[in-house]
């Protein structure tokens, strides 16, 4: 392929602006009396203070999670959730109204909701009926004005893996930015990644601490790239995207690692529990292989039996109305207890 050139493919307004000069980038030693950012200098209403803007490039977070993810600092982007590393990435690529970027549905529902705020065309290519990337497809629809490739691994909502081969080959034919979405990883049985970005300066891992890590009511998610993106995606970043709390609070719960290895552990076990169990409810026709925490099962009628669960109180996503999904239901492994409710509901339909 041409050599991978990231100076082409950011956006011209995005490499000439001046990013916002916030009082904590200015001055980044320590000192004994702020008076340079206009905090309240007597505290806060909280009993813990936060009277203080946070760090805006979470170094003390970042250091803890490079030595985590074995990345440097350098590679690592935080944002707001997966969400803000998702639009800035747009921001940074994609100018509005020219360029494209390509999406394997049926995937997870940010790629296209964040090209529709950014006014770029979306291409789908839909992943082949054994849940694949259709390579040959992908590369044919790639234009001059495609940008990104968003590629999630295991899969929302198929929970399916597709081959780190065919990764590859997009990889090496694409001059574009490869996003892969591994928010699913910490579950799957094969590995991240990551290693891959020595060798692929056009590759982008997204990683999340909502799932595995049990902090979804944070927001707080991962994005590994090469460091000249990096550098891009922090000019275009609101100045403090990640409270003081949260940076505290998840480097907090980095130390405490081996509470997650046991969950992950037993949302995997369960996952096996509830498989078994489908496969003796007669009206459940597919169950696709999980490599994540939740489940897709195909059944005959999908919105009877989710209104059904409604009433008992449990609810799941219905998405049966996706490409590839029909009669889809996507479940999340519970708690044993949880499972256990659902699979009394699940055969209770069935009489
Ligand atoms: C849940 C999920 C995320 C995580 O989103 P956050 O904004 O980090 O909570 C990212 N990608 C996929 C595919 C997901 O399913």
């Amino acid at each position: 392929m041409k050599k991978f050139d990231l100076n082409s493919i950011v956006r011209d307004n995005i490499k000439k602006m001046v990013p916002y000069a916030s009082a904590r980038s200015e001055f980044k030693g320590k000192a004994d009396i702020y008076l340079d950012a206009n905090e309240n200098s007597m505290g806060s209403a909280t009993e813990v203070l936060y009277n203080r803007y946070p760090d805006p490039y979470q170094l003390k977070l970042k250091e803890s999670i490079a030595k985590l993810k074995n990345a440097e600092v350098e590679q690592i982007f935080l944002g707001n959730g997966s969400d803000e590393p998702i639009d800035i990435l747009y921001r940074v690529f994609c100018r509005p109204g020219i360029d494209n970027v390509i999406l394997n549905p049926p995937t997870y529902g940010m790629y296209e909701v964040s090209a529709n705020i950014n006014d770029v065309e979306v291409r789908n290519i839909p992943l082949t009926e054994n849940y694949q990337l259709d390579c040959n497809k992908i590369l044919s629809a790639i234009d001059q004005n495609t940008k990104l490739i968003f590629i999630c691994c295991p899969n929302n909502p198929t929970a399916t893996p597709v081959k780190a081969k065919d990764i590859f080959t997009i990889l090496n034919a694409f001059n574009g930015i490869v996003i892969l979405d591994e928010a699913y990883i910490d579950f799957a049985s094969y590995s991240s990644l990551m290693p891959e970005l020595k060798n692929y300066p056009n590759l982008v891992i997204l990683q999340t601490f909502s799932k595995a890590w049990g902090l979804a009511g944070l927001r707080m998610g991962m994005c590994f790239a090469s460091k000249e993106i990096i550098y891009f995606m922090n000019k275009v970043k609101p100045p403090y995207n990640i409270s003081g709390l949260t940076q505290a609070t998840v480097l907090n719960a980095i130390e405490n690692k081996f509470k997650i290895d046991a969950y992950i552990k037993e949302i995997i076990e369960e996952r096996k529990v509830l498989e078994n169990e489908f496969k003796s409810i007669r009206y459940i026709n597919t169950i696709l292989p999980s490599e994540a925490n939740f489940i897709l099962v195909k059944v005959d009628d999908a919105k009877k039996l989710y209104q059904f669960l409604v009433a008992k109180g449990i609810i799941v996503r219905d998405r049966s109305k996706n490409i590839l999904c029909e009669g889809g239901i996507r479940i999340t492994v519970g708690t044993k207890k949880e499972n256990e409710a659902l699979i009394n509901a699940l055969k209770e339909f069935q009489k």
